[in-house]
């Protein structure tokens, strides 16, 4: 095992903090199917579910589905497929999570 993979891209003696990653179901998909063109939320809903459509059967399937999700919602990322949950969609689900206090 080379020290990249075991202790991530630094080489320093500190675990890999995102080791869910490894497990991911996309690791090996093309990353258009998570971040196509046309698919932030400026868009319509309906070109937004076409353009994730691909990604959102991989991600069906995927084992880490609940710590990708989690990974971006606390980090607000704005853009991409994350947790099966398109930009829109997490935007919706912060909004109530917000509003619930
Ligand atoms: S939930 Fe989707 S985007 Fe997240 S790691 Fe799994 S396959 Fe990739």
């Amino acid at each position: 095992m080379r020290l990249r993979d075991r202790y991530g891209a630094w080489g320093i003696d500190t675990p890999r903090a995102e080791s869910w990653r490894d497990r991911a179901a996309c690791r090996e998909a093309d990353p258009k199917l998570f971040f196509p063109k046309g698919g932030d939320v400026t868009g319509s809903p309906g070109a937004e579910t076409r353009a994730y459509a691909k990604g959102k059967k991989i991600c069906a399937g995927c084992l880490v589905r609940p710590q990708c999700a989690v990974y971006a919602l606390a980090r607000d990322e704005r853009y991409g497929l994350w947790g099966g949950m398109t930009p829109r969609q997490r935007q919706r689900l912060l909004n109530r999570m917000k509003a619930a206090g």
